[in-house]
C-alpha cells in the first residue's frame, strides 16, 4: 500500500514538473494553466454566498455542522476538474461544484476539507462516512446506487481515448485489438474496455496520472476514461498527446453521498439547481473545464429520486 502510494505521488510529481517546466516537455511559451484555473486575462471564478441557519434533516449534515467543517472527497490529479497543486491548493470544475454545494449548506470555502479519494475506493469511503460528500468525475449508475446515493447529474461526459500525438492507428474503440490500454481500477471506462469485443489488453492502475505517464513512456498505447478528464491531460501537453474524440459511453456525473440520506440528496440537488439557474455553474465551467477545450453544453436535467 505504501509503495503504491509513493509511486502515485512520484507520478504526480513528474506530471506537475513536466507541466510546469515550460522549456522541457511542451516547449510552448504561453503554457496552459497547470491544473485548473487560469491566470490573468482568463475567465474569473464566481464567488458563492454562504447560506445561514441551514436546517436539513440529515445526520451527515448535522455532524458537519457540529464540527464546523464539511468534508469532500475529490480527485487530485485531474487538471481542470479536480487538481491539487504542490502547495496543496485545489482547483477545477468539481472543486467549484463542491464550493457551490457547501455554500448552500452553510459552509464557506474555508470550511471545506478536501480528501483525495480515487475511483477504486469511492463507494467504501462514502459508505463508511469518511467523507460527507464526494465530487470527482463520479458516474451515476444503478450498480453504485446499491451502495451510495447521488445528487445530479450536473455534467455529462463520455469515455474516450487519449493517445500519443503521432499515433494515427488508433481511431476509436474499434481499433484497440491487441493494444495496451491503461485505465483505472473501479472506473466505468475500464469495465467497458474490458469487454471482449474490443480485444484490448488492459493495464489497470489506481490513478489517472500514472496511466498518462505510462502513455508518455510508450509503455501503453492509449488511456481510456472520460473525455473531460482526457482533454485536461492533452491540454497540458498538446505537442505529445491528443484525444481521439469519439466518445463511446455516457458518463453522467453526480455528487456522491450516503445511500439513504434523501434529505441531503435533495438539498444538494437544490443547490445544483440554484447555481445552474443563477449563472454560477456556467461561470465556473468557463474558468475551469472550459480552459481545456471542453465546449460548454447545458447540463443534463437533474434526476431526483
Ligand atoms: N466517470 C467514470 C467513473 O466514475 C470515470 C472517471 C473516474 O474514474 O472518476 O468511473
Amino acid at each position: 500500500m505504501k509503495l503504491r502510494k509513493s509511486a502515485a505521488a512520484a507520478a504526480i510529481a513528474v506530471l506537475a514538473l513536466t507541466a510546469t517546466a515550460c522549456g522541457g516537455d511542451s516547449g510552448t511559451a504561453g503554457d496552459k494553466p497547470k491544473g485548473g484555473t487560469g491566470g490573468e486575462g482568463q475567465p474569473k471564478l464566481p464567488t458563492y454566498s454562504v447560506a445561514k441557519d441551514v436546517k436539513v434533516d440529515s445526520a451527515t449534515l448535522k455532524k458537519a455542522q457540529k464540527r464546523g467543517k464539511i468534508v469532500f472527497g475529490a480527485k487530485n490529479d485531474q487538471p481542470y476538474l479536480g487538481f491539487e497543486d504542490t502547495d496543496g491548493k485545489r482547483s477545477g470544475f468539481d472543486i467549484e461544484i463542491a464550493k457551490m454545494v457547501a455554500a448552500d449548506l452553510g459552509f464557506s470555502t474555508d470550511q471545506i476539507e478536501f480528501k483525495t479519494v480515487d475511483s477504486g475506493v469511492r463507494e467504501t469511503t462514502i459508505s463508511k462516512g469518511d467523507v460527507d460528500l464526494y465530487v470527482g468525475t463520479y458516474t451515476i449508475n444503478d450498480e453504485r446506487k446499491k451502495q451510495v446515493g447521488f445528487a445530479g447529474p450536473y455534467f455529462m461526459a463520455g469515455a474516450d481515448l487519449l493517445v500519443r500525438k503521432d499515433d494515427t492507428a488508433i481511431k476509436g474503440p474499434d481499433s484497440l485489438k491487441g493494444k495496451k490500454v491503461c485505465s483505472i481500477v473501479g472506473s466505468t471506462p475500464l469495465a467497458e474496455i474490458k469487454k471482449p469485443k474490443y480485444g484490448a489488453e488492459t493495464v489497470e492502475l489506481a490513478k489517472y496520472s500514472e496511466c498518462v505517464q505510462q502513455l508518455l513512456n510508450n509503455e501503453v498505447d492509449a488511456v481510456t476514461t472520460d473525455d473531460a478528464i482526457l482533454k485536461g491531460y492533452a491540454a497540458q501537453r498538446p505537442e505529445k498527446l491528443r484525444v481521439v474524440g469519439k466518445p463511446f459511453t455516457k458518463e453522467p456525473y453526480g455528487v456522491g453521498l450516503a445511500k439513504d440520506d434523501k434529505a441531503l440528496r435533495d438539498a444538494v440537488s437544490d443547490a445544483l439547481e440554484a447555481h445552474i439557474k443563477n449563472g454560477d455553474y456556467k461561470k465556473a465551467y468557463d474558468a475551469t473545464l472550459g480552459l481545456s477545450g471542453s465546449k460548454f453544453t447545458e447540463p443534463p436535467a437533474l434526476e431526483r429520486y
